[in-house]
């Protein structure tokens, strides 16, 4: 239907005021038979109501994957389902004709970009894109494509099980326990909730052979190092050197069984027991040696240690605050003198003309001092890691002509209170959300007006108007920030919120909660509203680290510390002060970067749903999972899939269907009809007696009235 796809269908009843329930009553299709929906294009009607039956449906019977036309909606099972994943299934829809025409998987949408990549004309560069609220199971779908890939474009069987272990696809599979390790962490919402994005480029030779990958990422939530929110946890890797370790690795470490640290809240729960050692042996598959192992650890053990440091308030404002505890091993451990470590943390340098002038610190100011040089110290470290696993898994630029992007990345968030990391991630899943619209539904809109077809606008929200609040020129949320977050001196949200108001006031995505006392500001996202705290949100982009912390980590004895600190592109402002470069600006370039990268692709979308806050198996709640649909908007997506003309074209034997429509002389409706012909070969799709029976039944309509081919597509006969 190209019709009327908009229209909602309302229950006869009124009364009642449940409009989910309304629409529910009007369902017209027998809702024994919901289950059976494999995409929900072919729903009618299409609302937010029936979309949630259907999925409702097929959820209460396991079947997590269905097709909304373009999209795959995957909802969390939250308990492992035999054999869905399994090598044989892989190779299942690896070797049909037609995976398509098999059970909705993400192995369709895995298979589909496989096929793809190799371009008829030339190589297409894919990306899958994987979004979702947290929680709703992003991280194990880009697990499951990347095991996808590393089993059907492995380069060969392995000989012998020594060369399994060197083998390319295994180091690629190795980088994510490693990265999740250090990037993942036990969150309210997700137990194993990733603090960071990524996007991984698979690197695919001539042959489609798997040779090689990237990894980019985006973001590391780094303040979780020093400052945990309630009943959450810190990084994984933490507990899982807690628990893992050995006597030997303790004494090294210097954290003896029965230490506690501050900066390891709810210890005692749900450690994973082996983490540590499949963290372990993913490093020395990787190449991470001894060695470096060690210096890596002593780092982290040093981060715990510094944790464990706090200070007394000086009674007299000229003296440095006293160290109230200070456990000897974090100096040794971080590899700098100890004295010089605890004056960095009391003292301020101060450039006055060509003198140094030191300043004692205050007790508060000591604290975020410890605080900030544990972020930058876990925060480069992850970066390292991150380079250092580019560095081993990445082939030659010669050995490869395209790739299969992978991106997972934090979804939408909203909570109580929020502030930079909550704009950032909602501002990177508008960018998204653009892209999303721009690729699907506005080519697809597009394209029915300009072949004539006559056609209600779906309403979808265009987020743009959202975009330039954000982050447009010359004035928007961002550039005001990054304004502020540049001058020497204490922000005051107060003001910050009284300029927003009067520069940006006009913007409808804007608004303000009059009676509120506390400074904020609320954007209308296209997934809903989210009022941002301004407190401390100018001194996080500003994300400074004293340089006296930094030039202390340069010298430092640990090779691992020494060799960050000192690299000379590190972006770390040096002696020289505050940085030009915030966390929104730097954030913002990559994720330009990103988006420049994801339009020279062939995207395809992947929506995870996560159908109930509890992480319980089988579990489907209605509200929570509608919130999600409307979203990401769904439904929308659905209705422009229903009404448009999919082309898919396949090997023989088939049958050619043309759809097309005709335009009636006398009246302006246009007429549908549908002409076929026998395919028997693949040749005889270009062969031109085939193509002459449609220009053909083309000739003939045209000679009587205006004529379009909508569409084609190839069935088995
Ligand atoms: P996200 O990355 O979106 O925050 P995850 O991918 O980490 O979420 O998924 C959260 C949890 O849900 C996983 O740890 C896993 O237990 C479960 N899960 C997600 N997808 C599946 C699936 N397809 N089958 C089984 N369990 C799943
Ligand atoms: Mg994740």
């Amino acid at each position: 239907q190209v019709k009327g796809v908009t229209q909602r269908v309302h229950s006869p009843d009124q009364s009642r005021n449940d409009p989910l329930e309304d629409d529910v009553q009007a369902f017209l299709i027998d809702e024994d038979q919901l289950h059976t929906f494999d995409d929900l294009t072919k729903v009618n009607p299409v609302t937010p109501a029936t979309v949630l039956k259907c999925l409702q449906a097929r959820y209460s019977l396991k079947v997590f994957y269905t097709h909304a036309g373009c999209t795959l909606v995957a909802l969390n099972p939250f308990q492992a389902i035999p054999d869905l994943y399994s090598v044989d299934v892989m190779k299942e829809y690896h070797y049909a004709t037609q995976p398509q025409e098999f059970k909705p998987h993400i192995f369709i949408v895995a298979e589909e970009a496989y096929r793809n990549v190799q371009g008829q004309l030339e190589p297409v560069n894919q990306s899958l894109v994987v979004s979702g609220e947290s929680g709703a199971g992003k991280t194990w779908t880009s697990r499951c494509l990347m095991k996808y890939y590393a089993t059907v474009a492995a380069s060969a069987q392995a000989v012998s099980s020594q060369d399994a272990v060197e083998r390319i696809e295994r180091r690629v599979l190795d980088s994510n326990p490693l990265m999740e390790a250090f990037g993942n962490a036990c969150t309210l919402r997700n137990n194993n909730s990733s603090r960071f994005g990524k996007y991984i480029q698979l690197q695919m030779n001539r042959a489609q052979l798997l040779v090689g990958a990237s990894v980019q990422t985006y973001l590391l939530e780094k303040t979780r190092v020093a400052c945990q929110p309630a009943n959450e946890r810190n990084f994984h890797i933490f507990y899982q050197m807690m628990k893992g370790a050995t006597d030997e690795q303790r004494t090294d470490w210097k954290m003896p069984q029965d230490q506690c640290f501050v900066w390891l809240p709810n210890c005692e729960n749900q450690i994973e027991e082996d983490g540590f050692l499949e963290t372990a042996e993913a490093m020395v598959h990787l190449g991470i040696d001894a060695e470096r192992q060690r210096q890596i650890f002593r780092v982290l053990a040093g981060i715990l240690q510094l944790g464990n440091v706090s200070f007394c308030s000086s009674t007299n404002e000229s003296q440095p605050c006293d160290l109230d505890q200070v456990s000897e091993g974090t100096g040794e451990l971080l590899g700098v003198p100890a004295e010089e470590l605890c004056r960095c943390l009391r003292v301020r340098t101060l450039k006055a003309g060509k003198q140094n002038v030191l300043k004692p610190c205050s007790q508060a100011e000591c604290g975020v001092r410890r605080d900030c040089l544990a972020k930058v110290i876990y925060g480069q470290l992850f970066e390292w890691l991150v380079t250092f696993i580019n560095s081993c898994i990445c082939a030659d630029q010669s050995k490869w002509c395209n790739f299969i992007g992978v991106l997972d990345v934090y979804g939408f968030e909203c909570f109580q209170i929020n502030n930079l990391e909550q704009l950032c991630i909602n501002y990177a899943n508008e960018k998204l959300q653009q892209h999303f619209v721009a690729h699907y539904l506005r080519a697809q809109q597009e394209e029915y007006v300009s072949e004539g077809l006559e056609w209600s606008f779906i309403k979808y929200q265009d987020n743009q108007s959202c975009l330039d609040l954000l982050e447009g020129s010359p004035i928007s949320v961002f550039s005001l920030l990054n304004e502020e977050s540049r001058l020497n001196r204490a922000s005051d949200s107060t003001a910050l919120r009284g300029r927003l108001e009067k520069e940006l006031g006009g913007n409808d995505n804007i608004c303000w909660d009059k009676f509120s006392k506390v400074p904020h500001f609320t954007v209308a996202h296209y997934a809903g509203k989210v009022s941002y705290q301004l407190e401390g949100m100018v001194e996080k982009n500003k994300d400074p680290v004293p340089p006296e912390l930094i030039g202390l980590l340069e010298k430092s004895d640990n090779l691992l510390l020494h060799e960050i600190f000192s690299d000379k592109e590190t972006e770390i402002p040096h002696s020289k002060g505050l940085s030009r470069v915030t966390v929104i600006s730097k954030f913002k370039n990559s994720l330009e970067n990103l988006m420049k990268l994801l339009l020279t692709t062939a995207p395809h979308y992947t929506r995870c749903i996560k159908p109930n806050s509890d992480c319980r198996p089988l579990t489907f709640k209605n509200r929570e999972v509608i919130l999600q649909l409307e979203a990401c908007g769904i439904v929308e997506t659905i209705h422009i899939s229903a009404a448009g003309f999919p082309i898919r074209c396949s090997f023989p034997p088939h049958t050619l269907v043309v759809r097309y429509f005709s335009k009636d002389e006398l009246t302006p409706k246009l007429l549908p009809g549908v002409c076929r012909c026998d395919v028997s070969t693949q040749s005889d799709l270009s062969n031109s007696s085939q193509l002459d029976l449609l220009e053909d039944h083309r000739g003939k309509i045209l000679s009587r009235c205006a004529f379009t081919i909508q569409c084609c597509w190839l069935r088995h006969q």
